[in-house]
């Protein structure tokens, strides 16, 4: 069972949703999807620890917001087909996904 969240750390998510950026002290790069090779299974969304959710099905495809995702890499264990790398050269997310992103984030308080 997916273990819940703090609500410090839940808290220091809402601020990287607002600051739009990574937390300072990460160390390890975001990872990302392949979209090509992913079969959209959703079991990284449920694998991804609440404290970062991180992946966000957009319906047509499954991503990884880098700004969101510590690396620590809980969803690759769980991907049915290997299809979740390190990114090491992540773009930033646009504002149509972090729209969506604050959406979601306000329908969850
Ligand atoms: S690496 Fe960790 S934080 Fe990033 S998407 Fe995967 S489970 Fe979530
Ligand atoms: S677990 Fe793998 S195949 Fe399933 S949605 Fe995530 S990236 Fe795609």
């Amino acid at each position: 069972m997916k273990k819940l969240a703090s609500s410090a750390a839940l808290s220091e998510r809402a601020d990287r949703i607002a600051r739009r950026s990574r937390a300072d002290n990460w160390k390890k790069p975001p990872r990302r999807i392949e979209t090509s090779e992913c079969i959209t299974c959703d079991s990284c969304l449920r694998g991804c620890p609440e404290e970062f959710g991180a992946v966000f099905d957009r319906g047509l495809d499954v991503v990884i917001v880098p700004e969101l995702c510590s690396g620590c890499p809980a969803c690759v264990l769980e991907c049915p087909v290997d299809c979740i790398y390190v990114d090491e050269d992540w773009t930033p997310t646009d504002d149509a996904m972090w729209n969506h992103i604050e959406l979601t984030a306000e329908s969850a308080a």
